[in-house]
């Protein structure tokens, strides 16, 4: 007998249906019919959940998602063109990082871990700075959970007439967005975070004017976006080696996306296992970093309990031994630890983990409720 996997409990690898792992047991050419007609449904399914069947395209990329963020902005961004990146997080950081390498430059707002940037905040700076083309942003910024308002950064950004670039990576597939209303012009996600898929490959959903100028300025052949359109779109193939038993999953994961009642349907289960889980952590006495307006239906992040006895190395063994894996945290100031709601998790895999959660503390030699954090959210904005 196979010993049963642990329910995983973070932002993609995530945990996937039986279904969609036995969509990979069969081998496929990269050249064949079938192969390119799974690989054109895909994009057209992901056009239509992003709302862009009439102005936008679907480009997919071999790799992670950072793959795919570092090839839209290294097609979409013309050499001196002036790029806004919003950052509250590991994520929006790495633009910048990406940014730097490929030597465009950027100018950034910064809101340290736990506050979103907001559209008054954009339209000031954007107003201060006429020379800025394009508004990077990320969606649900997975460092801490944080869902950043990007509707009214979309609205401000129209209005001043910059470009919008969305890094939609853990948000995609679970809360809605529409590219053509927001607007945006490029929108990134992956196959392992609310579709649902096995990790392989990113894609970027383009506005197809925007792509069609972009031939020759992407500074990496293999990141190419433009080419890889044209490619595709000449010969219904990937470019280079496609992940072939990734995109048979990721058509089976979106096939029971739509089952599951498409963005909506997805929305509402995440939601109640965060609410779930939210609720019965407090309950054990554990506080979340975000009031409950920032909190996504994504992850959250829990601020570590204050006593010396609290380790979270032995902690999230002792979770991991009960059947399930959480994720550090990833904050600068403060001890936190998350946990994710995404993925195959139901009611009883958010009841399970709460009482596993309290078997850990209760074997650290932890009494419930357990102790608050050293520092609290409301002493954190203070400094
Ligand atoms: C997961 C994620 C990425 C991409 O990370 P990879 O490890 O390269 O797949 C980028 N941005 C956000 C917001 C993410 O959650």
């Amino acid at each position: 007998m196979i010993e049963k996997d642990p329910y995983l409990l973070t932002p993609g690898p995530l945990t996937t249906s039986l279904t969609v792992k036995q969509a990979m047991l069969r081998d496929w050419g990269s050249w064949d019919g079938d192969f390119n007609g799974m690989t054109a449904q895909v994009c057209q399914r992901l056009l239509e959940a992003a709302g862009g069947e009439q102005s936008h395209v679907c480009v997919p990329v071999q790799g992670s998602g950072t793959f795919a963020v570092e090839a839209v902005l290294g097609t979409l961004i013309a050499p001196d063109s002036h790029t806004l990146v919003l950052m509250n997080g590991a994520y929006g950081k790495r633009i910048g990082q990406i940014l730097d390498y490929l030597d465009r430059p950027y100018l950034s707002i910064d809101k340290g871990d736990y506050e979103p940037p907001r559209g008054d905040e954009v339209a000031a700076f954007l107003s201060a700075h006429p020379e800025v083309a394009q508004v990077v942003v990320v969606h649900c910024e997975t460092s801490s959970g944080i869902l950043n308002p990007i509707e009214e950064i979309a609205e401000v950004c129209e209005q001043a007439g910059t470009r919008l670039i969305i890094d939609s990576m853990s948000a995609f597939g679970a809360l809605p967005v529409s590219v053509a209303a927001l607007p945006c012009a490029a929108l990134v996600s992956s196959a392992n975070k609310c579709f649902e898929g096995v990790p392989g490959f990113g894609f970027a959903i383009i506005e197809r004017s925007l792509l069609e100028g972009a031939q020759g300025r992407c500074h990496s052949l293999s990141l190419d976006l433009y080419e890889q359109w044209r490619y595709m779109e000449k010969n219904g193939q990937w470019r280079y080696t496609p992940p072939t038993h990734v995109v048979a999953a990721f058509l089976q994961a979106l096939k029971e996306h739509e089952a599951e009642g498409g963005v909506a349907g997805r929305l509402t289960r995440y939601t109640r296992n965060r609410n779930r889980l939210v609720a019965g952590m407090r309950e054990l006495g554990f506080q979340t970093l975000l009031a409950d307006e920032w909190l996504s239906p994504i992850i959250t992040t829990f601020l570590s309990p204050g006593a010396s006895t609290f380790d979270f190395r032995q902690f999230y063994d002792e979770i991991k031994h009960q059947g399930f894996v959480i994720y550090p945290g990833k904050l600068t100031v403060t001890d936190s630890f998350r946990i994710g709601c995404i993925g195959q998790l139901f009611d009883e895999q958010m009841d399970d983990v709460i009482s596993a959660v309290a078997n850990a503390c209760k074997n650290m030699g932890l009494t419930l409720p357990v102790p608050p954090p050293v520092l609290t959210p409301d002493n954190l904005k203070s400094d």
